[in-house]
């Protein structure tokens, strides 16, 4: 898969408001691609990645990198006493003390300084460049589908690291290039409070090895998985509640479930699905349908509700 077709399946199948962004470290001794330009004026990192995703393909070498935190992380330049120390942290009031605002640099990823010469920016679909880093601006619910995209496609659980500071350059390229791992990031004071990310959205920046497993994973979710939860299948019908009681623990079978002969094709998917063993299929005058052979372990979970294709059960508290 190219990059183009990379980023049209992540947004397709995602419903991705931006498009995701390429990011690569300019080694020393690489040519800049003509496609590039710089900005005409400074932009902070994260600034930059706001702009890539409007569609801008940009070259950033350290004079048009206005956040000196940031450059210095990425490894463009030395970073300054001031910000080395801690000091400034305190100044702005974002650390307890000294200590612990060293603390917080010690941990972080960083890249020496001088290993790279320049940033390089673009929507991943038109990067004229080998990124080192996809970054997406996605919603909770985005986020939870690319996890379990990668969870597809290894089974493993993802574990991600942030401070809550230094986002789009620590968080977002340091540590997935450092890791080769997927990691998150709620942003930074100096990313939400100079940039037009919305406060619903969140950063996930991908390695570029695990774009194309992700994205297979997702277009076998987006057949099934995806479209039912964003239709929210399994909602319970809130005002089928009104007036009605929840009984107690160990009253008896908490809900009646009614099938609906009419509709019932007899497929047996609610039978398949329940978790519960309630149902079962049963020889009827028309040929096999579903019934409730064991309503008292229904848990009301609604999953026979929302995956029957005739829309044929509903569930009542009793
Ligand atoms: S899923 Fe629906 S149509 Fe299929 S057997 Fe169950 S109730 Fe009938
Ligand atoms: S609501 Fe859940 S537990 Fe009850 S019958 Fe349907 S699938 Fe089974």
């Amino acid at each position: 898969m190219d990059y183009r077709e990379l980023s049209s399946i992540f947004k397709a199948t995602l419903s991705l408001r931006w498009d995701p962004v390429a990011v690569r470290l300019l080694r020393v001794g690489e040519e800049k691609p003509a496609e590039a330009v710089e900005p005409p004026v400074p932009l902070r990192h994260c600034q930059s990645i706001i702009a890539a995703r409007r569609g801008n393909c940009l070259y950033l070498p350290p004079r048009s990198h206005a956040c000196p935190d940031g450059a210095g992380i990425l490894g463009l330049v030395e970073m300054s006493p001031k910000l080395r120390s801690g000091e400034l942290y305190l100044l702005f009031k974002k650390m307890p003390d000294l200590a612990t605002a060293r603390k917080m640099i010690a941990s972080r990823p960083e890249f020496p300084a001088g290993k790279y010469r320049a940033t390089l920016v673009a929507p991943l679909a038109a990067a004229p460049f080998e990124p080192d880093v996809v970054i997406f601006t996605l919603w909770p619910e985005q986020a939870m589908w690319m996890c379990c995209a990668l969870t597809y496609a290894t089974g493993e659980r993802q574990y991600f690291k942030t401070s809550g500071f230094n986002s789009t350059c620590a968080d977002l390229v340091v540590q997935p290039m450092q890791s080769g791992e997927m990691n998150v990031s709620f942003g930074c004071y100096g990313a939400r409070a100079s940039s037009e990310i919305d406060d619903f959205e969140l950063y996930l920046s991908v390695p570029v090895p695990l774009l194309e497993p992700m994205a297979r994973s997702l277009l076998k979710l987006s057949q099934k998985s995806i479209p039912e939860e964003r239709q929210k299948i399994y909602l319970h019908p809130v005002l089928d509640r009104v007036g009605s009681r929840k009984p107690e623990a160990g009253e008896g079978a908490q809900v009646e479930i009614f099938i609906d002969t009419e509709r019932c094709l007899g497929d047996g998917l609610c039978v398949a699905f329940c978790p519960a063993g309630v149902l079962e299929l049963v020889e009827g005058a028309g040929g096999q349908q579903a019934r409730a052979v064991h309503p008292e372990k229904c848990s009301a979970c609604y999953t026979c509700a929302g995956q029957c294709p005739q829309r044929a059960i509903q569930l009542a508290y009793r």
